[in-house]
């Protein structure tokens, strides 16, 4: 894995977590609060800070490398985020809508272009919906934007960026050759959905059968029903696409464009899950790969997730320190 040839500036940051556990498929572009040189950007990130970022823009559009590329970043109080985000802090003014100087701005879509091409993406996604976002699997020629206000009770990256973020999308998926579909000007999002139930157990069912159907799905909660719902769509054409497939596989479907409440059920709880969370055990849930049981207390512990590799997730009733085993993920609920 490669850094950015248009970097000028390298000063790297001690902090982070080494080597990334997941691809490289979003990029967080953040607000640096302060109209900081690239180098300044560096300095902002010394032993002992508990944050960094991967590369950073200064007010005059140089870049520069705090944490390499394949490294993850402490940039987006999100662990499972910056494991396969790149984190860009690109300068600001201090106060809101945080303000960013067009040389920012151009950099911007160059650096975002640039990590595209090299980790071999051809759009650059952004949905302005956190729950769509987050429970999307980027296919393999997909990058998509993530932000730090998902994350944490902060604004960033400011309202400035947040509002061009759709434009740095197009514009980096132009750069790209690839197509972007055009956002409906409301920013309305079409969703299909398949049944809405007042039962969780009816609805995590349904969510079962149309995931088994090969469908990405997801449960949301609004007006006091679980809905299974399938995609967000722009454009109500590609809702009904979509609604022409389920209804072929034998679903019944309905448009709508309310949008609800993520749900997790049992069968994408573990979709969602963190390294971090505080997790139950399922009571027959066996070890890791095997068949045999844990001791009986570890069923009735509050856990944390230690570690996530594919599904085998490794558990702990301590945040750090010694670990109690290992589990497949689907084992656990977050609590
Ligand atoms: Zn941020």
């Amino acid at each position: 894995m490669s850094n950015s040839p248009l970097v000028v500036y390298t000063k790297l940051s001690p902090n982070h977590s080494g080597q990334r556990t997941h691809g490289i498929d979003r990029i967080t572009p953040h607000c640096v609060v302060g109209q900081l040189s690239c180098e300044r950007i560096c300095d902002c990130f010394p032993a002992g800070r508990g944050a960094s970022c991967n590369y950073g823009i200064g007010t005059d559009g140089r870049i520069s490398l705090c944490v390499e590329e394949k490294n993850r970043s402490w940039c987006s109080s999100s662990n499972a985020n910056d494991q396969r985000a790149v984190t860009i802090e690109c300068s600001s003014d201090k106060t809101a809508p945080y303000a960013m100087t067009d040389a920012v701005y151009a950099a911007l879509i160059d650096l975002c272009t640039d990590i595209c091409k090299r980790n071999g993406k051809k759009k650059l996604l952004w949905f302005g919906d956190k729950d769509k976002t987050l429970s999307y699997e980027p296919k393999a020629d997909e990058m998509i934007i993530t932000v730090h206000r998902w994350f944490a009770n902060k604004s960033c990256p400011g309202d400035w960026l947040y509002n061009r973020l759709g434009d740095l999308a197009a514009k980096v998926t132009s750069r790209l050759g690839g197509e972007t579909p055009q956002p409906s000007p409301s920013g309305t999002l079409y969703r299909v959905q398949t049944g809405a139930y007042k039962n969780k157990a009816n609805a995590d069912l349904q969510l079962a059968k149309v995931k088994a159907a090969g469908f990405d799905t997801y449960m949301v909660k609004a007006g006091g029903l679980y809905k299974i719902q399938v995609g967000a769509y722009s454009k109500k054409e590609n809702a009904d696409n979509m609604a022409a497939k389920l209804k072929a596989a034998g679903f019944d479907t309905y448009i709508t464009t309310e949008k609800g409440e993520a749900v997790s059920s049992s069968g994408t709880a573990a979709a969602s899950l963190s390294v971090g969370d505080k997790v139950k055990l399922d009571a027959n849930a066996p070890v890791y790969g095997g068949t045999s049981k844990f001791a009986s207390w570890v069923y009735s512990s509050t856990l944390y997730l230690r570690e996530l590799n594919g599904n085998r997730a490794v558990i702990s009733t301590q945040k750090t320190g010694a670990v109690t085993g290992a589990v497949d993920k689907k084992y656990l609920k977050k609590i």
